[in-house]
């Protein structure tokens, strides 16, 4: 087994070796500007189209619908505001999810302060919007709909063509984030019907600070970054070719076997869910049973502090999350956990653990082994839990 047992995918992949290779030429002699007119220019600007070939056939768009950014956050920034501005003139009216993550959340927060009115719509106990609740939102105001493919921390699949369908009459954009299923489960913009949809390359085992937005043909967006025309005029500033290639590189390996690492993760999830819910008493899964993220696994157990759980994880050398990245270290409980109900002591317990495709069985055996001792143990130093255990004898 590997010293350590990396749990955490839906936060960051390790680069693949092939990956890197793909990469580092575009990082030593072929150094060149893709706008440059000599040779070496010319070089750089052909392998950032064949890149944007690649990634638009890959998920059913045409080269010109990719726009290369540095990331998911700034896709998903990009496709927002970008919508938002361009659309301003026909209403204010957004429409969010309250799942979503802080990349559109805090998007969508920042456009209220210059005069947009952001609906966040509720979604079930399993963290599913219903398309009847996002109908009612739906104002003549209404301009943009941004609801996320897959959820990071609790991996529930929302029904994205059901939604775009409803949309599509209306003439709203609609914009996912699919930063989590790219990759990871088939996805292809005329399947789900949307007309933006951002995805991260360091999710799926590419590099980091690479991502792209398909911007559906004909959908106007104002540029966040001004300067030199590239991106067709939508994101100015010479392009990280070596991403770039990487990010193209890294989905290819991706997608030629989805199916494999697919059904080899679900195989996983499904053995780590039982082990863990068969032995580990007041325990509850988050998030859709069966729609749900492939390796994705999210559990909150009673009575203890997901914070002091993971320290607990990390010193047998299991890396963790309670959640969402980038609201660990804070003390307010996960707000999708919230969203789907839970009270604030449970949310609290949460534990998330993501699978990927180097995750063998022995290190999900491992986890199921030494989980029940350490939530045990957690639980007796609990208060609550003493107090609880009398409840019940009584
Ligand atoms: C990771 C993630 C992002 C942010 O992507 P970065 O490339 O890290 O900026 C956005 N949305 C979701 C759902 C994510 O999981």
């Amino acid at each position: 087994m590997k010293e350590q047992i990396y749990l955490d995918h839906a936060s960051t992949t390790p680069m693949r070796r092939e990956v890197l290779e793909a990469m580092l030429p575009f990082m030593a002699e072929q150094y060149g500007n893709p706008s440059s007119i000599y040779r070496m220019g010319r070089e750089a600007r052909a392998a950032l189209d064949r890149s944007r070939d690649q990634v638009a056939a890959l998920l059913g768009a045409e080269a010109r619908e990719i726009v290369f950014t540095a990331g998911g956050s700034e896709a998903d920034n990009l496709a927002i505001k970008g919508a938002a501005f361009a659309r301003r003139r026909r209403g204010n009216h957004i429409i969010v999810s309250s799942i979503e993550h802080p990349a559109v959340l805090d998007t969508s927060r920042q456009l209220e302060k210059h005069g947009f009115e952001i609906t966040y719509i509720p979604v079930d106990a399993e963290g599913l919007v219903h398309p009847d609740a996002l109908a009612a939102a739906i104002t003549p105001e209404t301009i943009l709909v941004s609801i996320m493919h897959a959820n990071n921390e609790i991996g529930t699949i929302q029904p994205i063509a059901e939604i775009s369908r409803l949309l599509r009459e209306k003439s709203i954009l609609f914009h996912t984030d699919a930063v989590q299923t790219v990759g990871h489960v088939p996805v292809n913009v005329q399947d789900l019907g949307v007309d933006l949809l951002s995805l991260s390359a360091h999710k799926f085992y590419g590099p980091k600070g690479v991502g792209a937005l398909y911007v559906k043909q004909g959908v106007r967006l104002e540029p966040l970054v001004n300067g030199g025309g590239q991106e067709r005029q939508r994101r100015a500033g010479t392009e990280n070719v070596a991403g770039i290639v990487g990010l193209a590189t890294a989905l290819g390996m991706a997608l030629s076997e989805i199916d494999s690492v697919g059904s080899r993760l679900r195989n996983l999830q499904n053995r780590l869910i039982d082990g863990v819910m068969e032995t580990i008493p007041h325990t509850r899964l988050n998030g859709h049973r069966t729609r749900r993220l492939p390796g994705n696994v999210s559990f909150c157990f009673e009575f203890i502090e997901g914070e002091s759980l993971l320290l607990n994880l990390d010193m047998l050398g299991i890396a963790a999350s309670s959640g969402s990245a980038c609201t660990s270290g804070s003390l307010e409980p996960s707000h999708v956990l919230l969203a789907l109900g839970l009270p604030h002591e449970i949310a609290h317990g949460s534990l998330r653990l993501t699978l990927g495709r180097d995750t063998q069985e022995a290190e999900i055996d491992r986890v199921i082994d030494v989980l029940p001792g350490i939530v045990d143990k957690l639980r007796q130093m609990s208060p609550l839990y003493d107090a609880k255990a009398v409840s019940y004898r009584s």
